[in-house]
Formats: C-alpha cells, sequence, structure tokens
C-alpha cells in the first residue's frame, strides 16, 4: 500500500486543542503532517471539523433491528420482561442485526464500539463488516451448574485470533452471581482485556442487594432462576465494585445510582471508567446521574447509547448534541474527549497520539450558526456527521461531500 490522501479544514480538533484552516496529510491509513494553510494537492472538504474519532463505548447490536424503542415508561423489569422476550422471538436475525448496527454506527460518525454480545452471533458478523471494538461475551447465572458453564463460555471467548479485540461481560448483580464476577476477573486477568458490567442502574437493583425483595425477585421467580441463598447476605454496589476494579480495565455502565464513597472509589482506580448512556437514561426518567461529580473527583468518564431497545438510533453524535444542550456550562471540547478518547482508553485502544496508530476520525459539517465563534460548537443542534474513517480507511462518506472528494 502507497496511499496518501491530503485533506483540508476549517477545523481540526484532538481531544485536547483546535486548530484552525490546516491540511491533514495521512500516509498508509497514518496521520503524517499537519501543515497550516491549504496546500496544492488538498482536497478541499469545506466547514468541516475533523475531530478524534468518535467511541460509543456501550451498545448492544443485536438489537440494531428494532424501529422503535421498547417501552421505558413502565417498571424497569417490565422492560427487561419485553427484552428478553424480543431477543427469544428474533434469535436468528441477529448476524444481520449486527451488520446493521454497525452501518448506522458508522453513518453517525462512531469509529470505535464496544458491543455486548450474547448469543446467536458468531465472529464473521463482526469481521466481514470491519469493525474496530471490543466485542464483549456476555455471561450471567446464579445457580452453580450456569456459574461454571458460563465461565467456561468466558474463557473460549478470548482463546485463538479475531480481528476485533475481546472482553467479558458478567451482565449485573441481580443475574449474575458474584461469584461469577470474581471468575470473569480471573480470567480477564489471564488474558489481559476489558470487563463491562452494568451496575447501580435502578434503585429496585440496589433494594434486590440490601434486602433480597422488590421487583427483581418477583422478575426471577417468574424466569425460574430465582436463588433466595443467592440474596441472603446483604450487599452494595460497592462489593462488585471491589471485584471489578482488580481486573485489567473494567467499565462500570450505566452507574446511575452510585453514592458519593462509590464514585470516590471509581476516581481513585485509573483502569475504571464510567459509562453513561445519556439518551437511555433519561428515557428511564432516572435521578440526575452523576458523571459531573466523577469528572470533579478526577474519574474518567465515556459514553454510550445502549441499544435500540431503550434509545432510538446508535447515534453516539446525537448522545454528544443532546449533553451540549442540556449541558451548555460543559465546553465542547471537554464532550469530544469523554466522546473519543476516554472510550479508547476505557477498552486499551492505542491513544491517536501515538503515531503508529491508524487513523480514525470523525468529520462534522459546521452548520453556520456553529462557525461564528473562534472555537465552532462542535455539537451544536444542526451540525451533522459528513464521514468516518476507521484505521485509515473512509467507511463511510456522506454523499455530498464524497463527489467533492471525487473532484480533481
Ligand atoms: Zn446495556
Amino acid at each position: 500500500m502507497n496511499d496518501v490522501q491530503c485533506y483540508h479544514v476549517e477545523w481540526l480538533v484532538g481531544s485536547d486543542q483546535w486548530q484552525s484552516d490546516v491540511t491533514v496529510q495521512l500516509h498508509d491509513g497514518l496521520v503524517i503532517s499537519i501543515e497550516p494553510g491549504r496546500t496544492a494537492d488538498a482536497i478541499e472538504l469545506g466547514p468541516v471539523a475533523m475531530v478524534e474519532g468518535l467511541v460509543n463505548v456501550h451498545t448492544h447490536l443485536e438489537f440494531s433491528g428494532l424501529k422503535e424503542q421498547i417501552s421505558t415508561t413502565g417498571r424497569f423489569t417490565d422492560w427487561i420482561r419485553n427484552v428478553v422476550m424480543y431477543r427469544r422471538e428474533n434469535l436468528g436475525l441477529t448476524s444481520t442485526a449486527i451488520g446493521t448496527g454497525i452501518e448506522e454506527s458508522w453513518q453517525s460518525g462512531t469509529t470505535i464500539v464496544g458491543e455486548i454480545a450474547t448469543a446467536g452471533w458468531s465472529p464473521a458478523d463482526y469481521e466481514k463488516m470491519g469493525f474496530k471494538g471490543t466485542v464483549f461475551q456476555e455471561v450471567l447465572g446464579l445457580s452453580p451448574e450456569r456459574i461454571q458453564q458460563q465461565s467456561k463460555l468466558a474463557g473460549s471467548h478470548l482463546i485463538g485470533k479475531s480481528l476485533y479485540s475481546r472482553g467479558i461481560s458478567p451482565h449485573a448483580p441481580y443475574s449474575t452471581h458474584l461469584d461469577l464476577v470474581t471468575q470473569s476477573v480471573e480470567i480477564s486477568l489471564q488474558t489481559n482485556c476489558p470487563l463491562a458490567m452494568h451496575l447501580a442502574e435502578t434503585k429496585a437493583e440496589l433494594e434486590l442487594l440490601a434486602t433480597g425483595a422488590g421487583e427483581f425477585r418477583e422478575m426471577l421467580i417468574d424466569f425460574g432462576v430465582w436463588r433466595e441463598d443467592v440474596f441472603q447476605t446483604p450487599r452494595h454496589a460497592m462489593d462488585y465494585l471491589k471485584v471489578l476494579a482488580k481486573a485489567p480495565r473494567s467499565l462500570i455502565i450505566h452507574g446511575n445510582y452510585l453514592n458519593e464513597t462509590e464514585l470516590k472509589f471509581i476516581a481513585s482506580q485509573p483502569q475504571m471508567t464510567l459509562v453513561y448512556c445519556p439518551r437511555t437514561h433519561a428515557a428511564f426518567g432516572h435521578s440526575e446521574h452523576p458523571w459531573r461529580r466523577l469528572i470533579e473527583l478526577g474519574g474518567r468518564v465515556a459514553i454510550g447509547t445502549d441499544s435500540r431497545a431503550s434509545n432510538p438510533d446508535l447515534s453516539l453524535f446525537a448522545e454528544l448534541k443532546f449533553l451540549a444542550a442540556r449541558y451548555p456550562d460543559v465546553s465542547h471540547l471537554d464532550l469530544l474527549r469523554i466522546g473519543s478518547r476516554n472510550g479508547r482508553l476505557a477498552m486499551g485502544f492505542e491513544p491517536h497520539s501515538n503515531s503508529k496508530t491508524l487513523a480514525d476520525l470523525t468529520l462534522i459539517r459546521l452548520a453556520d450558526a456553529s462557525r461564528r465563534s473562534s472555537h465552532p460548537e462542535l455539537f451544536g443542534p444542526s451540525n451533522r456527521v459528513c464521514g468516518t474513517m476507521v484505521n485509515g480507511r473512509w467507511v463511510w462518506v456522506a454523499p455530498d461531500l464524497a463527489s467533492q472528494m471525487l473532484k480533481p
């Protein structure tokens, strides 16, 4: 390969700095130079911000075929019951849904994905697409037999080679025995892979852990998997955090109801990341999310869309626009950092600052209203994604920009 590409952009934005009016040159997928102004051979991309590629740290692509989300207005366990039913009825469509989800992610500017894979999938579903991200094999179970079987599944997921990176996801405290979480951590240490776990997502989950009662107890009884012994000892999210902290890297998914002590604990563990899913969090009507408090404490936050079962789309760009509108005092550079670099760090991808890292880039077409200030609003309401580069290759370019790129 001897591929040289040169683009002139209005803005180039990394996680720490802005540069205006520059030409970016790539050679074999690596950014090799950034020059002021427009060089003679540069393709003009116009009023565009080229930013470090967006990273969606948490989704479940198996639900990407859903046209609209499953109702989130009732009890949380009602939503789970509907999710489980949908999964049973659509298991044969998982491969198709994964492909659809990867396409949608690229079309909305996402370059790297943290994907929770449950059942009905094969490595080819990701590899044939050129997927870049971590496939976390989900494990769950409360009985000794199930723990043993799921632990084996976790181990076998990490054997051999794959074109994507791999991790383990102990599902959630209500579905996954603490022993299985511990075993997952041991496996992650042997293979240096990341872990992802849903934790402190609802008040009902904390109630189950503390008292063994509530809507989760009812649901587990109905599913025929309730075990009195598992929930006899009162527990808290901290019991899980302490185990997860031993993994090489761990992603705490949601954490909507983490308390101050738990947030301080996460902030003290540089290998841990709190994953906030803004629109999913809002759809369930949870209390204010503690993401800003964790940042204040020095902890790391990354962003996920969660799946189409609780979100209208898989656009991380839309999540960042949502945050920009809701928290106007947070700078767009800070938003970009939690939507890109922090996600790479969370899952263990090389940072962009490493000159041997193939380029993952997102192009944002800036609407006029967003271009007025000296530093444009990356996530202004009328901006849109117009190109996505993964590993130095354009995986998607908007039709209007594609025709511009073809011009000599
Ligand atoms: Zn999830």
